[in-house]
């Protein structure tokens, strides 16, 4: 058995941990813990006390993956309900389909009676009114929103401040391996904008007989490499878990322009051995991970590989922050 979460997992893995301990599904647990996590308002990048988009409405991703079926269900852009992750299982669990996204993603909930709730925390409206004020020229003021916001996309907030993901990756006791991944995405980001938390493949893969990837960071870049599934095809060819990630580290130095920022990979294989990279990240990403005999869930550094060095051009621009963490 194994759970690995990102960072912002650490509200989540302790009952993780103990219902996998306990003999349940990695699914469930994964959807327990990610739902205490969408709950908790100091994580700001997920459910409730996530940021908002360009128009100050929270939208939010989410996804599960059942590497037993190869099932996967997956929202995008879903707004006004707390659980975005549930909703995805339901997904999963009751349609033909894998993703739905904005209104019909809404719809579906509603129809399913999942729990509704305001997602805009107070921190994140005060921040959202600051760049607002900072930001928007008195001429877009007095149309707003009816304004073209391509320009404000491009000045919004801190990247490494505004936005992260949770992911749970997790091997259960009967072998099953099981991702859940849960986001507001990126503050400020462009409404209708989508990550790769809910695209499966990109933000998150699993399968059970070779492995689990999920990611955090810049969805632009694992969606352009096709991050998680690569990681688990380089395992399924024979490679360690941690040969699979730097493989897959080095598909991304392929990608030329766009965006190149910080990505994690977290990944498990089937026999419970993990490997987490942050690919361009700082000496302070760190990840949680809990393995039988551990009495909780530890916090482990991260190893960091830049791959902006021979491109200086690719290096993130220091971005104006109105973010109060
Ligand atoms: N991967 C997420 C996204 O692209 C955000 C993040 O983890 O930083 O929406």
């Amino acid at each position: 058995m194994i759970i690995l979460t990102n960072n912002e997992g650490k509200s989540g893995i302790g009952t993780t941990a103990r219902l996998l301990r306990e003999g349940r599904a990695a699914l469930d647990a994964i959807e327990a813990g990610v739902r205490l996590v969408e709950d908790d308002e100091t994580v700001r990048t997920v459910g409730r006390g996530g940021w908002p988009n360009l128009l100050g409405e929270v939208e939010l991703d989410g996804s599960v993956m059942d590497g037993s079926t190869l099932r996967t269900g997956a929202v995008g852009g879903l707004k006004g309900f707390r659980h975005p992750v549930s909703v995805a299982r339901q997904v999963m669990e009751r349609l033909p389909h894998e993703l739905l996204i904005g209104d019909g993603a809404a719809r579906f909930a509603a129809e399913i009676g999942e729990e509704r709730g305001e997602l805009l925390a107070d921190h994140s409206r005060k921040a959202y009114q600051r760049w607002f004020d900072g930001e928007v020229s008195p001429a877009d003021r007095a149309n707003w929103p009816d304004v073209p916001l391509t320009p404000y996309c491009q000045n919004a907030v801190d990247p490494e401040i505004g936005k992260d993901t949770t992911v749970f990756l997790a091997l259960d006791a009967a072998g099953h391996i099981a991702t859940g991944t849960s986001t507001s995405g990126w503050g400020w980001k462009y409404p209708g904008r989508l990550g790769d938390s809910p695209i499966i493949g990109a933000g998150a893969y699993a399968d059970t007989r070779y492995g689990a990837c999920a990611c955090t960071g810049a969805g632009e870049m694992t969606i352009r490499a096709g991050t998680a599934r690569a990681v688990v095809l380089y395992m399924k060819m024979g490679m360690s878990v941690e040969r699979a990630v730097k493989e897959a580290v080095d598909d991304m130095r392929a990608l030329k322009g766009g965006l190149i920022s910080r990505v994690t990979i977290h990944a498990i294989d089937a026999r419970g051995t993990h490997y987490v990279a942050a690919v361009n990240g700082l000496p302070t990403n760190h990840y949680w991970v809990w393995l039988p005999g551990m009495p909780e869930p530890e916090s482990r550094p991260c190893e960091i590989i830049q791959i902006s060095e021979d491109r200086p051009q690719d290096k993130p621009t220091a971005m104006k922050v109105y973010t109060d963490v």
